[in-house]
């Protein structure tokens, strides 16, 4: 059992050093808690004056954080409409009252106060990056994932979990697998910040379904590591989602076996293992 766990080990040490050659010095990326278990995220470029944040829920420890290290906001980024990820919209805008809100356009009745609306194929400039909007409905109708290939990172808030995926809210099985199959495709060493850390338990049902995957099984006692060290597992990155989350593989065959679907469709495959989550 010693060697499996380490080959599986490896494979995700390798997936982080990818993403960090590559990233070295282009997004740098604070998680700020809120709630009991969401993440904010605080973006900065090294050498522009941009300042983002992401999907603050509660502005008050945002606020903290930005008058701590004195900077100014210019960006809100907003994934979806649940009060999680955007009550602190007005408390944000009233201290930083240049700061641009930037949402989903189809959220308009529910987002208030939106300056910048954006759909899919959008790009959004962040000093020397840009954002590309990537529509993912299911969890919500109007949800959106904020991608920068150059910064190599996505902002997936409730549709890509670590391990897992959003609750189907306002969607069916099909749209949601087919929004998750647009940020399976980003470049494997992206690295992916999800709205919440849900990640040791998405972990225990992720090895329900996927019993025999030897990465999951060592990544599964990473986060154990991680969490009983009161530590963050985010960021993942795209390619250890592909190889560990089992709501991007449904279309593989051994999970359609193990849950008694072999052979049968990957949206169906998908549904299941959404049903069981949802009762697990
Ligand atoms: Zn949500
Ligand atoms: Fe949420």
């Amino acid at each position: 059992m010693r060697s499996v766990w380490q080959n599986g080990q490896l494979a995700i040490l390798r997936f982080l050093e990818a993403s960090e050659a590559m990233t070295a010095e282009k997004l740098d990326v604070e998680l700020i808690p809120a709630f009991r278990d969401n993440y904010i995220y605080l973006l900065r470029v090294p050498g522009s004056d941009v300042v983002g944040i992401v999907d603050a829920g509660d502005a008050t420890p945002a606020i903290a954080e930005l008058d701590r290290q004195g900077l100014a906001l210019t960006h809100i980024f907003n994934t979806h409409h649940h009060p999680d990820h955007m009550g602190g919209n007005d408390a944000l805008k009233a201290r930083f009252p240049d700061a641009k809100l930037i949402g989903p356009l189809s959220e308009t009745a529910r987002i208030p106060g939106m300056d910048l609306t954006v759909a899919d194929g959008d790009k959004v400039e962040f000093g020397p990056l840009s954002f590309k909007v990537i529509e993912v409905p299911g969890h919500t109708r109007g949800h959106v994932a904020f991608w920068t290939e150059k910064g190599a990172a996505v902002f997936s808030g409730d549709t890509l979990f670590a391990m897992g995926c959003g609750r189907m809210f306002e969607g069916h099985a099909a749209q949601m697998w087919n929004s998750l199959g647009k940020l399976k495709w980003l470049p494997s060493v992206t690295r992916v910040y999800c709205g919440h850390e849900y990640t040791q338990t998405n972990a225990r049902f992720a090895l329900t379904v996927d019993p025999d995957n030897r990465t999951l099984a060592a990544r599964a006692a990473e986060v154990d590591h991680l969490r009983a060290a009161g530590k963050p597992t985010i960021p993942s990155t795209i390619g250890l989602e592909n190889e560990t989350n089992p709501f991007l593989r449904a279309d593989e065959p051994a999970i359609a076996k193990a849950v008694g679907l072999a052979g049968a469709d990957p949206v169906q495959v998908f549904a299941e293992i959404r049903i069981r989550k949802d009762n697990f």
